[in-house]
């Protein structure tokens, strides 16, 4: 239920949804909110207030990155404690990215925090921006007994709303672009909006949200494929000062038992790096030795990623070794959920 005398932050940081032609060209680029503003008089109906906050300067999200992901962390907390929620319009392209940095960036989360943007522009007769963010606004305004019936960060498109960290881009063409292959959506709108209230996440206690803008950007992410090539295996392994590597492997986490590719891994192991094992597939999970293929990775020390999507598995890596744990601690806290991106 919406309650007048509720506050929204609307924070606008670019994407699709706020683009247009280019002058003399095809190509679509951001512009401001004022724009988008002037296409949306539904925006004053609501009975929420809705105050609005643009970044400078507003972009595609193929240009977000790890700092991008710290300015949001901060606005939200510098905001915090007067907005009952946060929506955040935001490019589709690596939305799931920033979701999932963003939930565990903000640890103690308990007020909504919902991504989302569109697949045309918000100028475009037929775009699905309009409603994409009336919806996202109506549930980050949602209240039940006083209290935000979503706390979590979440991404809003089309008719569901999922788990920011369980979610992936899987369409450039249709407007439902997201899934979450290995999670239940949090709720699926229609003419209501439906609440999968045993899927979300209640903070157990109370506490000050405390932001962690301290991530490691050493990290690489390496997807195997048939016929690699030892010297570009070996090139990812050498990275300068590289620390972290998220493995995608085949099916259940299988993959290549060649000598010298299980030699490879097993060196840059005993160097330090820490490698998360991640499957290619978009559901399901890695299941070590289920095939003799994964057995033996797994036996040199990779760590066992799960079902965690890819976006999930190298934002939460970056988000660990910038807390500076050892290897023993990374692969017991890659293991554990902080805040539902894993099942156990
Ligand atoms: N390139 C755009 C972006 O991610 C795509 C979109 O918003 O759908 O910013």
């Amino acid at each position: 239920m919406q309650k007048s005398g509720t506050t929204i932050l609307l924070i606008y940081t670019g994407g699709t949804i706020g683009m247009i032609n280019q002058p003399g060209s095809e190509a679509l680029a951001p512009v401001d909110f004022n724009e988008i503003s002037s296409q949306l008089p539904e925006l004053k109906r609501f009975e929420c207030k809705i105050d609005t906050l643009a970044f400078d300067p507003i972009r595609d999200s193929s240009n977000a990155d790890p700092a991008f992901w710290s300015q949001l962390a901060e606005i939200i907390q510098k905001h915090y404690y007067h907005y009952d929620g946060f929506v955040v319009l935001h490019g589709t392209d690596t939305m799931a990215y920033t979701a999932s940095a963003l939930s565990f960036m903000l640890e103690n989360l308990d007020k909504p925090v919902i991504l989302t943007g569109s697949q045309l522009p918000i100028g475009v007769l037929r775009t699905d921006g309009k409603e994409n963010l009336l919806t996202a606004i109506e549930i980050a305004s949602d209240i039940k007994n006083g209290q935000p019936v979503v706390p979590e960060v979440c991404i809003f498109f089309q008719n569901s709303l999922f788990r920011g960290n369980r979610t992936t881009k899987h369409s450039a063409e249709y407007f439902h672009a997201f899934r979450s292959y290995n999670y239940p959506s949090l709720a699926e709108t229609g003419v209501h909006i439906n609440y999968n209230f045993k899927a979300i996440q209640y903070p157990a206690n109370k506490r000050p949200l405390s932001i962690h803008t301290k991530l490691e950007l050493r990290v690489g992410l390496l997807k195997v494929f048939p016929g690699m090539s030892k010297e570009w295996i070996q090139s990812c392994l050498h990275a300068p000062e590289l620390k972290g590597l998220v493995l995608e492997t085949y099916g259940s986490g299988n993959a290549p038992t060649s000598k010298w590719f299980l030699e490879e891994l097993e060196e840059a192991i005993a160097r330090g790096l820490v490698i998360v094992n991640v499957t290619q597939c978009q559901a399901g999970s890695v299941e070590p030795g289920k095939y003799e293929t994964s057995r033996l990775i797994h036996e040199l020390g990779v760590v066992n990623g799960r079902d965690m999507t890819t976006e999930s598995a190298l934002t939460k890596l970056m988000f660990l070794l910038g807390k500076g744990l050892d290897t023993a601690e990374l692969g017991i806290y890659m293991n554990r959920s902080l805040c539902g991106e894993i099942s156990l």
